[in-house]
């Protein structure tokens, strides 16, 4: 079993604004705790037949921030030896192939974190990696609507913070320009924020495992990492299908990262808390419609943004909702599972939330329920919608962590032990900044290396 013991840790949060905060300092991770592991089990060791390896970094999860960062790393260090380990048998099966499609421009973000400065970097670098690999990027551009007067100080604070966070063509507009824009979209004040995006995200992971692959990387795929061990050199992934040696691990494990955190004993304070969003889908042929993407003023006191309208390619996505998944990968139609529900019942932070939220928390259920319900919220935006015009659309579970008073972490959190690194929390827009946060990882991986 795997011990560890805090001796240091870098006392700044960005969100926070911590002492040594930082900011303009991406090249640092927001949250280091340096653990001391010690090993009391035996070990396997890299070289021997059972261990595929040895890497010299094994990245675990083949999601947008995993591939990121295998990209990044074989980018700025040709020739590193790198294996990207997925438990599915494809990549992008969970949260970066189930979203909502948006490059966010990065206006919601506190000036000064993580969110805001990885977000602006990683659209930049994604912009790019789509026109490179013909991956069709649209900016229609998107429209947060307030409806009523309420609504307008927050609606003012989020322009502010969009120009404090560099983003160009932002406007607030009134109900005549709103409706130039949006002519089925109502409210009495708006933020036009142009430089909103849409991508298929799916098509970005596919182009990342050709990059990795063509750069000499590897991807191990079915391979369920079950725990990790000291070898004598860095450390050994053990899978049923087989075991990988690497001297750095890098963890980007999404809705499983505080168990695979939990495998090198850096348990930390951090507990994955899974909430599904549903979506549904404009039946064709409807009377109403979007131009781009038309959001609500997001609640403060929830990370999540409300349900929005989406102009995909070729439909408009209406999602998505926030409610407590029945386990972590229990998409809509599949059955409970067990030991995370459990998981979740039984952590006291989820018991602080649900004591904060126990309002939002019985809104968002009911509207789950009832697309008529769902629907009367859309109105709010869009009065024409009815609930006959949504058809059923794909679901996706986000993986958010909750601290243990039950407060929901809203920025990216790395945690950086002696030769792992864990990615605790990499919530929206993390699809948006996945070559970002996956540049700070190479970085740091490149670090624990040495020359
Ligand atoms: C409904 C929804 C809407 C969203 N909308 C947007 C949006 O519009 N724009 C945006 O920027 N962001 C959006 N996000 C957030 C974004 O999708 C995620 O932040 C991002 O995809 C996280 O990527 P990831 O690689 O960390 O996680 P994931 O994509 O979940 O990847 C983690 C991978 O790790 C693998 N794994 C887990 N455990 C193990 C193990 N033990 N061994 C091996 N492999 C393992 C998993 O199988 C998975 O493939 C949305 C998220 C959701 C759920």
């Amino acid at each position: 079993m795997l011990s560890a013991r805090p001796v240091e840790r870098q006392a700044h949060s960005p969100d926070g604004g911590g002492r040594g905060s930082p900011v303009g300092d991406p090249g640092r991770p927001p949250t280091a705790y340096i653990l001391a592991a010690v090993s009391g089990r035996p070990n396997l060791e890299a070289g021997t037949p059972d261990v595929t390896g040895p890497f010299d970094v094994a990245v675990i999860g083949g999601g947008l921030v995993g591939l990121s960062t295998a990209y990044r790393l074989l980018e700025m260090r040709p020739g590193t030896r790198v294996a990207v380990v997925e438990k599915e048998d494809r990549v992008a099966l969970h949260q970066s192939g189930r979203n909502s499609g948006v490059v966010h421009a990065g206006v919601y973000y506190r000036p000064g974190s993580w969110r805001a400065l990885l977000c602006r970097e990683g659209r930049a670098a994604l912009e790019s990696f789509a026109g490179r690999h013909g991956i069709p990027l649209a900016r229609p551009g998107k429209l947060i609507v307030a409806v009523e007067e309420a609504e307008l100080p927050a609606l003012a604070e989020l322009h502010r913070r969009g120009l404090r966070n560099g983003l160009t063509g932002l406007r607030e507009v009134g109900p005549e320009e709103m409706r130039a824009l949006e002519p089925d979209v109502t409210g009495i004040r708006a933020l036009h924020v142009p430089e909103t995006a849409v991508v298929d995200f799916g098509a970005v992971a596919g182009a990342l495992v050709r990059e990795v692959e063509h750069r000499g990387g590897e991807l191990l795929l079915g391979r369920e990492v079950r725990a990790i061990q000291r070898g004598r050199i860095g450390r050994i992934l053990l899978t049923e299908a087989g075991d990988v040696g690497a001297r750095v691990v890098v963890a980007c494990a999404g809705l499983q990262s505080d168990r695979v955190a939990m495998m090198t004993g850096a348990r930390g304070p951090l507990r994955i808390v899974p909430f599904r969003g549903r979506y549904y889908r404009r039946r064709p042929g409807v009377g109403w419609d979007v131009r781009g993407l038309v959001y609500p003023v997001p609640d403060r006191r929830f990370p999540f943004l409300g349900v929005h309208f989406t102009r995909r390619r070729d439909d408009i996505w209406v999602g998505p909702n926030a409610v407590l998944a029945w386990g972590r990968e229990a998409y809509v139609g599949s059955p409970l599972t067990l030991r995370d529900l459990a998981d979740t019942l039984l952590y006291p932070g989820f018991h602080r939330l649900v004591g904060r939220h126990l309002r939002v928390a019985a809104r968002e259920l009911m509207r789950d329920r009832s697309a008529a319900l769902f629907a009367g919220a859309c109105r709010r935006y869009l009065p024409a919608v009815e609930a006959a015009d949504l058809l059923p659309g794909p679901s996706g579970i986000r993986a958010q962590a909750v601290d243990a008073r039950g407060r929901l972490v809203e920025d990216f959190v790395l945690q950086e032990t002696e030769g792992v690194i864990h990615v605790r929390n990499a919530p929206s827009p993390a699809a948006t900044a996945g070559l970002a946060i996956g540049r700070v990882l190479a970085e740091r991986a490149i670090l624990q290396l040495g020359p």
